[in-house]
């Protein structure tokens, strides 16, 4: 008997060419699609190496704990660092990124997270994207938690690098991963003495070997299950039509919103202007001695089905996160969650109206 995950016929070359150029549609992106055999950190480690080095100044925005980590590669590749770190409650804006380059016009790279599932904010990268070509610096993106939940659009915000993984909004594998790469990146990276090469981590063996060689003959036997996982879940939202799962995202973060305010108890939305929230993910903040990590212990202890999560490091205290994405972004499940959080909280004396919540999360 044939097995469905195991007895799959070989991908070929030219299979694995068409789901790259599947993803680079969901991109609206002309530029070259290198989809990488690893979880999304493979690209993101793997651009930063490749056009990173000593002579290289950048700008590091840290809005999450991806941005830390960004900064941690960027100057174990010997680049001069100037961090520009936001508080979690909040987006970067084009001018703070205008800021930074008056004041430091070598900056020659630029790093930013577009959405961030772990703190709950999104950034504005169409008007950063501006100012960063304005001063011809490289721009790296990591869109991994806003692909599929709000617009990514490489080309026309002029992002060089281009990261996404389909295991947030996509609802996809986390597995494999993409990126973009512009004529420009691939240059920077061609001239980088110290760029991966024979290597895992290497964007540019994807380039000299598969892509110049006309897309004809894989590095090595691909990621089958993953990558046929990958082609599944852009199908399925090409049927849905990209569109509307983005809308469903946002009604999922309005409603999470709108339905923690209704709710009572002290919680809170932990981004303050509903602009700089993710449609991705809605982070609430706990009110002053209910440890957040706690109360969501005890609500996925009743129903472990739940996507709820406690914030990461000191943020566990005081941060909880409704991750409505993929699937999860529809109002039943912001409605189980909200509910879910509310009789935790009801347990420990607050005053909720559960009420409240069926009344703003039916959208
Ligand atoms: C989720 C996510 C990733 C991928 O990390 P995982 O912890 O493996 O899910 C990368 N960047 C951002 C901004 C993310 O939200």
């Amino acid at each position: 008997m044939t097995h469905p995950f195991l007895d799959l016929a070989p991908m070929d070359a030219s299979r694995f060419a068409s789901i790259e150029d599947r993803v680079a549609r969901l991109l609206s992106t002309s530029q070259d699609v290198v989809i990488m055999q690893g979880e999304a950190l493979l690209p993101l480690e793997g651009a930063i190496r490749g056009t990173a080095g000593p002579g290289t100044t950048a700008l590091n925005v840290i809005t999450g704990p991806y941005g830390q980590t960004f900064g941690d590669w960027l100057r174990d590749c010997g680049a001069t660092v100037i961090d520009l770190a936001v508080p979690f409650h909040t987006a970067v804006t084009a001018g703070q990124i205008r800021e930074a380059f008056a004041g430091h016009p070598e900056i020659d790279f630029v790093s930013l997270v577009h959405a961030e599932a772990a703190t709950g904010n999104t950034n504005p990268v169409a008007e950063i994207g501006e100012v960063v070509r304005a001063h011809g610096a490289l721009f790296y993106l990591d869109a991994v938690a806003s692909i599929g939940a709000e617009p990514v659009l490489p080309d026309a915000w002029g992002v060089d690098l281009c990261v996404i993984g389909a295991q947030k909004a996509m609802g996809g594998p986390a597995g494999v991963s993409a990126v973009s790469v512009s004529e420009r990146a691939w240059t920077r990276m061609a001239a980088n003495p110290r760029a991966p090469r024979r290597s895992y981590l290497s964007l540019l063996d994807w380039k000299e070997r598969w892509i110049d060689g006309g897309r004809r003959a894989l590095l090595h036997a691909p990621a089958q299950l993953e990558m046929e996982a990958l082609d599944a879940c852009v199908a399925r939202i090409e049927a849905e039509g990209l569109e509307t799962v983005m809308a469903r995202h946002a009604s999922a973060a309005a409603a999470t919103r709108a339905g923690a305010v209704a709710l009572g108890g002290g919680l809170e939305p932990y981004v303050h202007e509903a602009r700089d929230a993710a449609p991705v993910a809605t982070t609430l903040r706990t009110p002053a001695g209910v440890v957040a990590a706690e109360v969501v212990a005890k609500a996925l202890a009743e129903d472990p089905t739940l996507p709820l999560a406690a914030g990461g490091g000191a943020l566990a205290k005081e941060m909880i996160r409704v991750n409505h994405y993929g699937t999860g972004a529809d109002p039943e499940t912001v409605r189980r969650c909200l509910t879910a959080l509310g009789a935790v909280l009801t347990e420990s004396g607050a005053a909720v109206d559960i009420e409240g919540v069926d009344r703003v999360t039916e959208f």
